[in-house]
């Protein structure tokens, strides 16, 4: 970065460009328009950022993102603890709760096994599931993402899981291979939800 920049700029520019989706062109695009915008802009964000991790954190239970520990899914009454959705990130939960027809809880595994990235079973909430399954649970329901990763840890915590009088289902085919729950419609993931598959 050219020697004309002054470093507070290029220091966000360079956090900027570290997120997903954004270049070196737009992280600089968005510096300068912050360094026109009211004060107030950059007051905001930057509060917004340091709350961000400071006053979230997992669920104790789910393990989703929540401010309040168990988070307000599974502290809810109503909610089915006996039906557990499995899903590999928080924003996975969020698309199946807009179905708003799922009645039970989820377990966020913050992520799924990839041997490409190293990723094993050991560094997702796995062992905090299997455990979780020996309550009084009757189905879990594992919707990881269509494609590689989401059907080798599928198979995983199939494995882990199988015991008598506990179902296991998978979401239906029919959702994008390599897409991520997060961007399915409400109406295909209804239909997928709907239409689980008992895994042999
Ligand atoms: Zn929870």
């Amino acid at each position: 970065m050219s020697k004309a920049i002054p470093e507070p700029v290029t220091r966000l520019i360079d956090a900027l460009s570290a997120l997903p989706g954004i270049g070196p062109k737009t992280a600089s695009r968005l510096t300068y328009f912050l360094l026109r915008a009211p004060d107030k802009l950059s007051q905001n964000l930057s509060e917004a950022l340091r709350d961000l991790k400071a006053r979230t954190r997992l669920c104790s239970v789910c393990y989703n993102i929540t401010v309040d520990d168990p988070c307000p899914i599974c502290a809810d009454e109503r909610r089915d603890k006996r039906t557990i959705a499995v899903v590999e990130e928080p924003l996975d939960a969020l698309a199946l709760e807009r179905t708003g027809v799922f009645q039970g809880v989820y377990h966020v595994l913050h992520g799924a096994i990839s041997p490409v990235q190293g990723i094993g079973p050991d560094d997702l909430k796995i062992r905090e599931l299997v455990q979780r399954a020996q309550g009084d649970v009757l189905e879990v329901i594992i919707a990881t993402n269509p494609g590689m990763e989401g059907d080798a840890t599928a198979m995983y915590i199939h494995r882990e899981l199988q015991r008598k009088g506990l179902k296991l289902t998978r979401l239906a085919r029919g959702l994008p291979t390599g897409g991520d729950l997060e961007y399915v419609d409400s109406v295909t993931l209804l239909r997928a939800l709907q239409g689980r598959n008992l895994m042999g």
